[in-house]
């Protein structure tokens, strides 16, 4: 029996004080027992105050990208999945569209991302998705099946059992478009048969997220498809109230 997740990607937003009222709001509109995973992924310098002010709350914390290097050293502005680790980061969002599209996250660079992310204890949510061009053109299962075999290259089945996958469309991110129902759930019914290859009880137990424009509106219809198992929430996650009505519906 798979647990749905619902993780709210802050994005570059907020500020301390800003940070410290959504908090407060979140801990205030979120049930003491939410029966889904929450885990919320803040600005990477505003981890340790989140973390701090979560400390007994059933939020969890993760970072929105890690560096590709194992181990430390002269990787100026990075930060490594031991640090996340080390101040109590739980996941870690790998291969963001936003990410890919701008700071060159290649698919091989985002399986590495992951395998690092694991080697430390961090739970790595994966994210594909294909842009508005490749849906038009029908490549959008091939791409997702690109994305993910970088990662099927890397980590083994055993590693796979401690990931999470996000299928995100990119048209669908940031812009009110949301996948339908049927969309979403096509590709998701994908993704868990490409698992299923390689090893069925893997495939049944991955959790495969969708993101892209959810809101308190749209979320029940989505969670509610077979192999939809919680989001990955953009916007929405800023606004403690929708955020929570969004967990209610997962
Ligand atoms: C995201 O950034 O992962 C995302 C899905 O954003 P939004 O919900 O704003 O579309």
């Amino acid at each position: 029996m798979r647990s749905n997740l619902v993780a709210g990607n802050w994005k570059m937003n907020g500020d301390s004080a800003s940070i410290g009222k959504l908090m407060a709001n979140l801990t205030a509109a979120l049930p003491a027992e939410p029966g889904v995973d929450i885990a919320v992924f803040p600005p990477s310098v505003y981890i340790a105050q989140v973390i701090g002010g979560f400390t007994g709350s059933p939020v969890a914390v993760g970072a929105q990208n890690v560096c590709e290097q194992p181990g430390e050293g002269a990787y100026t502005g990075e930060v490594s999945a031991a640090m996340l680790a080390d101040v109590g980061c739980r996941y870690v969002i790998v291969g963001h569209s936003e990410r890919r599209a701008m700071y060159e996250d290649s698919n091989e660079r985002v399986a590495q991302k992951a395998r690092h992310a694991l080697e430390k204890g961090l739970m790595p949510i994966v994210c594909v998705g294909e842009t508005e061009v490749q849906r038009d053109s029908g490549a959008t299962l091939d791409v997702i099946a690109e994305q993910l075999q970088s990662v099927f290259a890397v980590l083994s089945v055993e590693d796979m059992h401690s990931i999470v996958v996000a299928y995100e469309p990119v048209w669908a991110i940031g812009t009110g478009k949301t996948a339908t129902p049927s969309q979403a759930q096509e590709v998701h019914a994908f993704i868990r048969a490409l698992f299923a290859k390689k090893d069925e009880p893997l495939a049944k137990g991955l959790r495969i997220l969708y993101g892209g424009s959810v809101n308190a509106g749209n979320a029940g219809e989505l969670f509610a498809q077979a192999d939809i198992d919680g989001g990955l929430v953009g916007g929405a996650s800023l606004d403690a109230q929708e955020f929570s009505a969004i967990c209610r519906a997962a």
